[in-house]
């Protein structure tokens, strides 16, 4: 029986999509490769997002596949509950040799949600192992996004995302300010000037909370989700400065981050601010299968291994950590980072990217452009009553033109693979410039 073109859409209850919208016109993807997707209309549209910020060493490689294909003919699956397979052992030493110093045990997810609620158990079960089992507070950020866990929702602080759950959230958890001020910063090219002192903030919750109830503090070195806020110059410095004065651990999202997004292994390379944990996914498999980790200081792993009586020394994990198929690919993604030097590519890229993208200043639609690495956000002012109906014209605009753009809100966020080409990047902005013009 042959496939309809287009198959059934009404089972299907799609993830932050607007499901009614999107099943009048859809838009469905039949294929990828290297910097495209076609789509089953027969368009070829080029890949400006990496997929969902995840697809680094761009579409269909055929090293990740061999790997993936001869793993499930080898060994399909294998528990990870007191029985190993080996690559899961050489996945970890692969991840932890791109982690930086002294954060080098991994324990592995399926998701980024999955390594943000790992990564808080962790801290708590680090302090509880150390005699310090009130130390349970969390700090989060306001503009946060760690995922769609009950942890990483009560931590994060996208309103949208918490709305539905208000009284059900974790309690104890408080939050930082944001970091995003367009009167100081707007149109600033990497990191902005103005903005370290938000970060003694933290102070101030540690003063009225007592330290001794803090287990830690988590952000994303640049908040990508909630549409690209890059951290002012000295205000991550200052956070590691503050948390390490009170024994508070603090954590990395790098779930975007990582894996070259900035041009390093890590935004903490990038910064050199080395996090008690990192938590990490996308970027890890280059999205060929789910995958995740938590990237833990040997210190605090050992912590935990010490205050044990034997037996688990901590009850926690998924039925597919370390999912064969997983470390197949992880360790087929890291080998094409290596081989093919990407990371020290993106960073080669990163000025010619963050040009292209501050080359838009000046259309009327358009109040800031911040980039960093190759990540861009261009925010367009709202229209009046429509929150991100403008933006939503833009990527309508530019997808009909064959370049997938992402929007939050009304921020367009830019996040092509490491493969980028010159000439892509600049199709990329100006299909964005020529949308633009066309968009009330
Ligand atoms: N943390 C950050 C910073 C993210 O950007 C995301 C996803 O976009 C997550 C966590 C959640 O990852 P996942 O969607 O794989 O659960």
């Amino acid at each position: 029986m042959t496939q309809p073109a287009q198959p059934d859409l009404s089972s299907l209850w799609m993830p932050f999509t607007a499901n009614q919208q999107f099943k009048e016109h859809p838009r469905l993807l039949v294929a990828a490769k290297g910097m495209y997707y076609t789509t089953h209309e027969g368009q070829q549209v080029l890949d400006a997002t990496a997929g969902l910020w995840c697809v680094n060493a761009g579409h269909g490689r055929e090293e990740i596949i061999e790997a993936i294909s001869t793993q499930t003919r080898k060994l399909d699956y294998a528990p990870s509950f007191q029985i190993g397979h080996a690559d899961s052992f050489r996945a970890a030493k692969a991840v932890a040799g791109l982690m930086p110093e002294g954060l080098d045990r991994i324990f592995f997810t399926n998701s980024g949600s999955e390594a943000i609620d790992t990564a808080l158990k962790i801290a708590i079960a680090y302090h509880r192992s150390r005699g310090e089992a009130q130390r349970t507070r969390l700090i989060g950020r306001e503009r946060g996004y760690h995922g769609v866990g009950f942890g990483g929702i009560s931590v994060g602080g996208i309103a949208n995302n918490r709305r539905n759950f208000s009284s059900m959230l974790l309690p104890h958890v408080d939050h930082l300010p944001h970091t995003h001020n367009l009167e100081k910063n707007a149109f600033s090219q990497g990191q902005p000037e103005w903005g370290a002192h938000l970060a003694d903030e933290l102070e101030n919750i540690i003063a009225l909370h007592d330290a001794s109830t803090i287990a830690a503090v988590i952000v994303e070195p640049m908040a990508g989700s909630t549409g690209v806020l890059i951290p002012p110059k000295g205000y991550l410095e200052r956070l590691r400065a503050i948390t390490q004065k009170h024994g508070i651990l603090l954590i990395f999202d790098e779930v975007i981050t990582a894996f070259g997004r900035l041009g390093y292994n890590t935004a903490s390379q990038m910064l050199g601010i080395t996090p008690d944990l990192i938590a990490l996914a996308k970027g890890i498999s280059n999205a060929a299968v789910p995958a995740g980790a938590v990237a833990v200081q040997r210190n605090i792993h050992d912590s935990i291994m010490q205050a044990s009586s034997g037996g688990i020394e901590f009850f926690h994990g998924y039925t597919y950590s370390a999912h064969p198929l997983a470390t197949a690919a992880i360790l087929a993604t890291l080998d094409i980072y290596e081989r093919e030097q990407l990371f020290a590519r993106a960073r080669g890229l990163a000025p010619f990217m963050g040009a292209a993208a501050h080359q838009l200043k000046g259309h009327p639609h358009i109040i800031d452009i911040r980039t960093l690495g190759l990540v861009a956000g261009i925010e367009l002012k709202p229209r009046p009553g429509q929150p991100g109906a403008r933006a939503q014209e833009v990527f309508e605009r530019c997808f009909d033109q064959g370049v997938l753009v992402r929007y939050t809100g009304d921020t367009l966020a830019i996040s092509p693979p490491l493969i980028v080409s010159e000439d892509e990047i600049e199709r990329i902005f100006s299909t964005i410039g020529e949308a633009l013009k066309n968009t009330a």
